[in-house]
């Protein structure tokens, strides 16, 4: 494998990997080989150190359990903060996004620390569990179609002043604070609860990623319908009455 290929690190596959979120690094991959770019991807199990020369980092959702073990582990390593403060891209998805922030509310009903790496802050929501499909736009500045994601948590996200919401939903429930908004971003950092794989249904937040790593602002446009097909099923389901 050459030095220069794209380093994707898949962060405790163990732990962190509720409905399909592995899908996430299968798109990313693809997506990247299909344009001509050499991947090494790097499946970083939950007792193995976390490399700090990922170009990108992706982490799934994570049952209450999993969830604290792995923030545990990651506090711990502190790779994965040494790999942000270099610069590295990080995608994350429910339990991964709220270990990202700065605290989170884990299985023991305790406040636990997350990494500080998102200006986020998770409690548990006392009602229903936020289950089902959302549809949202994400901030324009970000330049994607409309999210498409499925959504299973009991975790309610508040956004502090050092991020923005990453998208704000026509349906579904997101951060589940009542203000409509989904997931959070800053910088090179981004967190959402949309599963679904959340990059099989919305490929060019796949692309956005490896924008950002190859430092390029275009990609050559990859010719496959099934995401079309996929997403066009999914956001007819958002708006169909649960
Ligand atoms: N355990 C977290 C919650 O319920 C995250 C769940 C998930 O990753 N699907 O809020």
């Amino acid at each position: 494998m050459s030095d220069t290929s794209l380093r994707l690190v898949w962060v405790y596959p163990d732990l962190l990997s509720t409905y399909g979120d592995q899908g996430n690094a299968l798109v990313v991959e693809r997506r990247a080989r299909q344009r001509g770019v050499p991947v090494t991807r790097i499946d970083v199990r939950s007792d193995q150190p976390i490399p700090t020369s990922g170009d990108i980092y992706l982490l799934g959702g994570g049952e209450d359990r999993p969830q604290r073990l792995a923030a545990e582990r990651l506090r711990r390593d502190g790779g994965l903060n040494r790999a942000v403060a270099n610069g590295a891209i990080v995608f994350s998805v429910c339990a991964g996004y709220q270990i990202l922030g700065t605290e989170f509310v884990n299985d023991l009903g305790r406040p636990e620390p997350g990494l500080g790496i998102l200006d986020v802050r998770s409690i548990r929501n006392e009602g229903a569990r936020h289950v089902g499909d959302i549809l949202g736009d994400i901030d324009p500045r970000l330049g994607l179609p409309p999210l498409s994601g499925f959504e299973n948590h009991q975790g309610n996200t508040v956004i502090g002043p050092g991020a923005q919401p990453f998208a704000h939903l026509r349906y579904g429930n997101g951060n589940g604070t009542g203000d409509g908004t989904e997931g959070a971003w800053c910088d090179t950092v981004f967190g959402t609860y949309a599963h679904g794989p959340v990059m099989a249904r919305n490929p060019q937040i796949a692309d956005m990623l490896l924008k950002l790593a190859l430092d390029v602002h275009a990609l050559p446009p990859v010719d496959e319908q099934w995401y079309d097909a996929l997403r066009a099923e999914r956001i007819a389901a958002a708006s169909e009455p649960a």
